[in-house]
């Protein structure tokens, strides 16, 4: 059988359940296969019912003696079977399902397994899992696993379409880790661990079974990003692209600041990947204002000078928008045009004054944009249309907001590019070295001289009115500006955060603060709108702007020296970090305050972090051990997708299956089968949707 065949080929149920599914992100049936329980309820002990007390979890085994639908004095309709063992009877019992009795028949031998409750002072078991006695044990009388299920679809459901895909696979699945793999690290054969995932013996077996399938996932992550970095080591028709010393002098001279050790040592090592023919492709870490774009800005130069084209793909408008600020002033004044291409704006063209007519005319022409030596965009520098004459060097920013084939993609664009992407999300190592391993890594350790540390406190309910009073004074006396982040709703700025965003905007303007300038700032603003509400804030228009979370990444205000985050609890650490970015920009000391209603402890324990931790890594770390993966803000789309079994705080099986990656990829052509379908693997990650 295929496993890769949509599930709506399959029986009428499935055909029905199809798009239902794909909210549990199935749509496969290996998918469905790989659909793992998140936990499981042990029924294996059968009772006999005379023995069963009340609040026990049991599975009895009896007779149907009476099965009947009937109404309760408030006239809800009940479904009561009785059940006979050589003990006793029992009820089972279910409300407002009259069609379930006709699942029953007066002599039918049951399992049922469920929690003895006292009902109409009885013993009864309510809503319990069943089935005939004579078919396999799938819902009682054995550990059974319960799934993350989603509206219409039952765990018990998804059990039983699971065992029935099992039979019918049984014995053919093809184990593609090599034994070798699987005898030194004692793992359980393929088909066994899906069999046991779904439906132990043991809790131990589940257990190895788990195992097992996680140290697959990450296996083959690492075969791919072996794979991917053998390809990239056999590109050579990259160009050198060289910088004199001269040149080099010329870029630092030209800069309003001296740059760090840090900077100078990236600087380096860009540098010397540039001058190569084998392409750079480097991931650049550094905390959020630790100077990452003026790295990214001297290769535009090398690759400007040498006649080529540059591309820097950012997650936002706004991010877009600032970049094509900062890089026009750092690198007009050698003559080098910047463009800028949003999916509102199409683009613009700033040069120096002395091209300002060839500029001029780019604005009536259309792509491809032969004059334009950077072109600075969002994912719109992706689209179809959209074609770059001699493209040689990409910078990505905040790289793990895009997929892999978006990057694919403006890799195709040009020929061969070098390629460097920066991050300020900082990833714990493990985790980098899992999700990136491909990727040469650099990292700026050091702030620019003169970062003040931001001081950072933790306010509670009780305290919220007096730092209304604190944050007021503050702008008064030292003629800053605040920033005031509404409460995180969901991942993607959705109506309802928006909502949210301007009911808060309402009452500080009316009740809080009706003696200062405020503005609002969220997503679903037109790009124009945001533009002018930021500039109207860059201005001094406004004290205080209100934002949704969208402020995270990018904006760049030195004069706002206080950011107040709402409902602090419901943000990662690293994303608290993020944000917290936004202010100490410029050489006034620095404040942002945590608000939170929450008294959870662990809640508290995570938020104090922020208060003595003033370092990204650091606080990606601690996260990482509170809170696991799947909450760090940033990768609960690339990161917690990309591991659905494993966990990247399972650092022993992450180092084993990338150890194990890499022996085997040294003589792949051992495994023909392993190695056609990483090469299958391989063209999915660059062919475009
Ligand atoms: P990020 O790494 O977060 O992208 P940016 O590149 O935006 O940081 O830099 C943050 C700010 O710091 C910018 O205003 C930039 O001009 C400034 N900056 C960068 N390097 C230095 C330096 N060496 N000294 C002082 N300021 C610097
Ligand atoms: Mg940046």
């Amino acid at each position: 059988m295929n496993l890769d065949l949509s599930v709506s080929t399959g029986n009428r149920s499935l055909k029905m359940y199809a798009s239902r599914l794909q909210k549990l992100e199935i749509v496969t049936y290996r998918d469905l296969l790989y659909h793992i329980p998140s936990r499981y309820e042990d029924y294996s002990l059968i009772t006999s019912i005379s023995t069963i007390q009340e609040g026990e979890l049991v599975t009895v085994q009896g007779v149907v003696s009476q099965a009947k639908n009937s109404f309760t004095r408030s006239h809800k309709s009940i479904q009561k079977i009785t059940i006979t063992d050589e003990s006793a009877a029992t009820d089972l019992v279910w409300f407002n399902q009259p069609y379930i009795v006709k699942n029953f028949s007066v002599g039918d031998s049951l399992s049922v397994s469920g929690r003895v409750e006292l009902f109409s002072r009885k013993r009864t078991l309510i809503s319990p899992e069943y089935e005939l006695l004579s078919s396999p044990r799938v819902h009682t009388g054995r550990i059974i696993p319960i799934y993350p299920e989603t509206r219409g679809v039952s765990s018990k459901w998804l059990r039983k379409q699971i065992s029935l895909l099992l039979t019918e696979i049984d014995g053919q699945i093809e184990d593609l880790l090599p034994s070798i793999v699987r005898s030194s690290h004692l793992l359980m054969d393929l088909g066994s661990a899906l069999s046991s995932i779904h439906f132990p013996d043991s809790m131990t077996s589940a257990e190895s079974a788990r195992h097992r399938l996680a140290f697959d996932e990450v296996f083959y992550i690492q075969m791919l990003t072996q794979e991917r970095k053998n390809q990239w080591s056999q590109i050579k028709n990259g160009m050198k692209l060289t910088i004199s010393d001269e040149q080099l002098h010329a870029f630092t001279n030209s800069l309003p600041f001296t740059l760090t050790q840090s900077q100078l040592q990236v600087i380096g090592e860009v540098r010397s990947d540039l001058a190569r023919t084998k392409p750079m492709n480097r991931l650049l870490q550094g905390d959020v204002g630790s100077g990452k774009t003026v790295v990214a800005a001297l290769a535009m130069y090398a690759a400007a000078l040498s006649g080529f084209q540059s591309a820097v793909m950012a997650p936002t408008e706004i991010l877009a928008q600032q970049h094509y600020n900062t890089l026009t002033s750092l690198l007009s004044p050698f003559g080098i045009k910047v463009g800028l291409v949003t999916s509102s704006s199409r683009y613009h063209v700033a040069s120096s004054k002395k091209n300002k007519k060839k500029s001029d005319k780019l604005h009536t022409t259309h792509y491809p944009l032969p004059t334009t030596d950077v072109l600075v965009g969002t994912h719109a520098l992706v689209a179809k249309n959209l074609t770059f004459t001699k493209l040689r060097f990409v910078a990505i920013d905040e790289q793990q907001r895009f997929g892999v084939t978006q990057r694919g993609i403006l890799r195709e664009k040009g020929k061969s590019p070098h390629i460097l992407t920066m991050t300020a999300t900082p990833i714990p190592r493990t985790m980098a070295l899992t999700l990136y391993g491909e990727l040469d890594a650099s990292y700026l350790t050091q702030m620019p001289k003169g970062r003040k540390t931001i001081k950072t406190w933790l306010v509670p309910e009780e305290k919220r009115s007096g730092a209304y009073e604190w944050v007021e004074k503050q702008i008064i006396e030292t003629d800053s500006q605040i920033f005031i982040i509404c409460p995180f709703i969901e991942e993607s700025e959705n109506m309802q955060t928006v909502k949210a965003a301007s009911i808060e905007f309402e009452r500080l303007k009316t009740d809080i603060f009706p003696h200062l300038r405020l503005g609002l700032l969220h997503g679903k603003l037109k790009s124009k709108e945001k533009d002018l509400v930021l500039t109207q804030f860059r201005e001094k228009k406004f004290d205080i702007l209100v934002a949704t979370p969208v402020v995270e990444v990018g904006i760049d205000i030195p004069n706002a020296t206080t950011i107040v985050i709402e409902g602090s609890e419901r943000f990662g650490l690293a994303q608290l970090h993020q944000l917290r970015g936004r202010v100490g920009r410029g050489d006034k000391q620095s404040y942002c305050l945590l608000f939170t209603s929450s008294d959870n402890p662990t809640a508290t324990a995570r938020l104090k972090a922020m208060e003595t931790m003033s370092s990204g890594a650091l606080l990606a770390e601690f996260d990482l051990k509170m809170r696991g993966p799947g909450q760090m803000y940033g990768l609960a789309q690339s990161g917690s997708r990309m591991l659905k079994i494993a966990s990247f705080s399972d650092f022993e099986l992450l180092d084993q299956a990338k150890k194990a990656a890499i022996l085997i990829s040294e003589d792949l052509t051992n495994y023909p089968k392993l190695q056609q379908m990483i090469a299958s693997k391989m063209i999915d990650v660059i062919t475009p949707d």
